[in-house]
C-alpha cells in the first residue's frame, strides 16, 4: 500500500502521530498520513482508496477533530501545495482548500478585501470552513462563498454554486454527501483598509477576553441549541471547571472543553459525554458536539 500511496505523494509517512496535528494536541498514530499537492493527485489517491475499500480522512487544520488515542486505521489526507494557493482577482478570490483561513483573511486586508473579517481568528482551513459552514460574529461562510469546485466520486468535479452547497448552521452539502473540497470562489468588496484592520483587531481582543486561547481546544465543543447557548446551559449546570485527567472545562467560556497539558482524547471524550448528561438533567437539552470524532472511542 505505501507503494502505492507514493505514487500519490511524495510525502507518505506511517503511524504518524494525530496529536501533531489536531488543535486539542491529543490523538494516536494514524496507519498514514499523506500531503497531496495538486488536483490530479488528490482525485487520484481518494478514487484509488475508495475502489479499495481502504478508510481515508480529509483533515483540514484539525481544528474541530478529536482523534481517538488508538488512532485511526486507514489513510489521512492532507492538503498542500497547489491545493494550498491563493489567486486574487479585484473583488474575486480563489483560495484552494489546504488554505489557512486566517491567512486568507490578513491577504485579503491587506489587499483592502472585506468580508473575511469574521474569520480572522478562524484556526481552520478553507476546505473544513467550507465543511462546517464557519462563522463567528455575524459572519459565515455563506455569505462570502460564490461556489465550490467539490471531487464527488462517480460525478467528477463539480462547481458547486452557493444555493446548492446548502449551507446551514454548522452544516454544508459535505455533511450529507461524500465529497473532497478542491478549491472555492470568493467575491469580497473592496473597502476601507483601516477600517477592515481594525475591525480584526477588535475582534481579535474579543476572543483573547473571552476564550481560553492559552490552552489547547477544538474551540467550540458543542453546537449552539435552539433557543440556548452552550456555554450558558453549561455553566448554570455548574460545570465551569469539571475535569477528568487534564480534560477540563474552561474556566473562561464553558463552551470550551481544554486541554490542560497532558489530556488523553478518551478524557476529553468521557467529559464531553459527562458535560452532555449533566446538562440534560438539570435544562432538559441535549447537547450535540460540534467536535467530529475520529477513530475508535469505547
Ligand atoms: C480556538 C478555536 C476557536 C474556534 N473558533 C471558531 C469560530 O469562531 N467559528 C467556527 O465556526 N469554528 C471555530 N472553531 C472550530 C474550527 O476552527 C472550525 O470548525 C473550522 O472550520 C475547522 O476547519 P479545519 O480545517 O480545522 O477542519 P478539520 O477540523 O480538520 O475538519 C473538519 C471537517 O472538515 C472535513 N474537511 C476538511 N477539509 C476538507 C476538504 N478539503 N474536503 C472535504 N472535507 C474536508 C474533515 O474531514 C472534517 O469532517 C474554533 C476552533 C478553535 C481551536
Amino acid at each position: 500500500m505505501e507503494e502505492q500511496l507514493k505514487i500519490y505523494s511524495d510525502d507518505v509517512r506511517r503511524d504518524e502521530p494525530m496529536r501533531k496535528h489536531t488543535t486539542f494536541r491529543v490523538g494516536g498514530p494514524a496507519d498514514f498520513f499523506v500531503s497531496v499537492k495538486d488536483r490530479e493527485a488528490l482525485v487520484g489517491v481518494t478514487t484509488f482508496l475508495k475502489e479499495n475499500g481502504i478508510p481515508y480522512f480529509l483533515l483540514g487544520n484539525g481544528s474541530n477533530l478529536l482523534v481517538s488515542d488508538a488512532g485511526y486505521r486507514g489513510v489521512i489526507l492532507q492538503l498542500t501545495g497547489d491545493l494550498a494557493e491563493i489567486a486574487f482577482d479585484g473583488e474575486c478570490v480563489r483560495a484552494g482548500a489546504g488554505v489557512q483561513l486566517m491567512r486568507l483573511a490578513a491577504q485579503a486586508a491587506e489587499r483592502g478585501l472585506s468580508g473575511l473579517e469574521f474569520a480572522s481568528g478562524i484556526p481552520g482551513t478553507v476546505g473544513g470552513a467550507i465543511v462546517m459552514n464557519a462563522g463567528a460574529y455575524g459572519g459565515e461562510m455563506v455569505q462570502v462563498v460564490e461556489s465550490a469546485d467539490i471531487f464527488f466520486l462517480g460525478e467528477g468535479i463539480v462547481t458547486v454554486a452557493n444555493p446548492d452547497l446548502h449551507f446551514g448552521y454548522r452544516h454544508s452539502v459535505l455533511k450529507e454527501k461524500e465529497g473532497v473540497v478542491l478549491s472555492v470562489a470568493l467575491r469580497l468588496q473592496f473597502g476601507e483598509k483601516e477600517t477592515i484592520i481594525d475591525k480584526i483587531a477588535d475582534l481579535k481582543e474579543q476572543r483573547r477576553e473571552k476564550q481560553p486561547l492559552e490552552y489547547a481546544s477544538a474551540g467550540s465543543t458543542f453546537k449552539r441549541p435552539e433557543g440556548a447557548f452552550a456555554g450558558k446551559l453549561i455553566s448554570d449546570a455548574g460545570l465551569k471547571g469539571c475535569a477528568i485527567g487534564d480534560a477540563c472545562v474552561s474556566e473562561k467560556h464553558a463552551g470550551f472543553i481544554v486541554n490542560k497539558g497532558n489530556a488523553s482524547a478518551d478524557e476529553i471524550y468521557r467529559l464531553i459525554r459527562e458535560v452532555r448528561d449533566k446538562v440534560q438533567q438539570t435544562s432538559g437539552y441535549l447537547l450535540e458536539p460540534e467536535v467530529i470524532m475520529l477513530g475508535e472511542f469505547e
